[in-house]
């Protein structure tokens, strides 16, 4: 049986926002099962919490926003994406003002705090959303749609009228190894002329080459080039599987994605919450001989 998950303690990560360049930080904090992902503000009266389901998405220019009535928390995707690659269930995310700590600008500090923390196992089964019937999102330039398939499968296409990008297909079976392995360490990226013009309107304060790879018209800027030659569409695979949180359930489906942002996948995920009749329940067991849920409950990372 596969069980929800917890950490084990109490773990922060601290850094700077990437639009106010002020100092964040986060603590995940376990919670007890059948709480779902919360965000809690620990810096507003009353400590409000937000749930990190899809109809609390209210922006997804640049990064997915999570609002509530009088408060946000931005750029919430590399974390969950860690998240949802470790199979956690439940958890509060305390921060102390609108921001996540942008650290190098993939899931890479996020993986390292919460493997530091611990998992910890529950007493609760896990419930899936079982893909039973194609789901599709979009039009012919760009699409995400999700397939009946036995685990958790990405496979991302971008195009990108660039030298250093063009295009790139990524294709991966999720779980823990394979994530620390491949997608973890993929960053965030970005065009000089976008970043000037994001600073002119008071944002990307904190953006450097640190937390991002940026690109002017030809080169990439960053000294120390790239993690991966295809670094980008590993890095949009990262963000799909955050995205992917807003479900409120683990997926169990192929998501394949064409020039997919965050607000397709909002989209996605909203319309696979819309039809009932295509996603089953179900709980896995332990003697399911599918090879792709064996390789999904092995921990350790090899
Ligand atoms: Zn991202």
């Amino acid at each position: 049986m596969f069980l929800q998950r917890t950490i084990r303690q109490r773990v922060s990560v601290e850094g700077i926002g990437l639009h106010t360049g002020a100092p964040a930080c986060l603590t995940f904090c376990p919670a007890p099962e059948g709480t779902g992902i919360y965000f809690v503000r620990r810096d507003l009266p009353g400590s409000p919490a937000i749930s990190t389901q899809a109809d609390r998405v209210t922006a997804t220019t640049m990064a997915t926003t999570l609002g509530g009535e009088a408060f946000s928390v931005s750029t919430v995707e590399h974390c969950l994406s860690t998240l949802a690659a470790l199979r956690i269930d439940n958890l509060f995310i305390e921060l102390d003002g609108p921001e996540i700590p942008i650290g190098d600008g993939s899931a890479a500090p996020f993986l390292e705090a919460i493997l530091k923390a611990g998992l910890a196992e529950q007493n609760e089964p896990r419930r899936y959303a079982y893909i039973t019937q194609p789901i599709y999102m979009g039009d012919q330039d760009k699409h995400a749609y999700v397939n009946p398939y036995n685990g958790l499968r990405i496979t991302a296409t971008i195009d990108f009228a660039h030298p250093k990008i063009g295009h790139q297909t990524f294709d991966i079976d999720i779980t823990e190894p394979s994530f620390a392995r491949e997608i973890a360490r993929a960053r965030t990226f970005g065009f000089l002329k976008d970043v000037e013009a994001m600073r002119a309107r008071g944002l990307a304060r904190g953006g450097s080459l640190s937390n991002a790879v940026v690109l002017d018209h030809s080169e990439i800027l960053n000294p120390e080039g790239l993690r991966w030659e295809n670094e980008f569409v590993r890095h949009k695979v990262l963000d799909a599987l955050g995205d992917l949180v807003t479900l409120g359930m683990p997926l169990m489906g192929h998501v394949v994605l064409h020039r997919a942002g965050h607000d397709l996948m909002n989209r996605l995920v909203r319309k696979i919450l819309e039809s009932p009749d295509r996603y089953r329940h179900i709980e896995l067991g332990a003697d399911l001989p599918d090879s792709a849920m064996q390789s999904n409950s092995r921990w350790m990372f090899d």
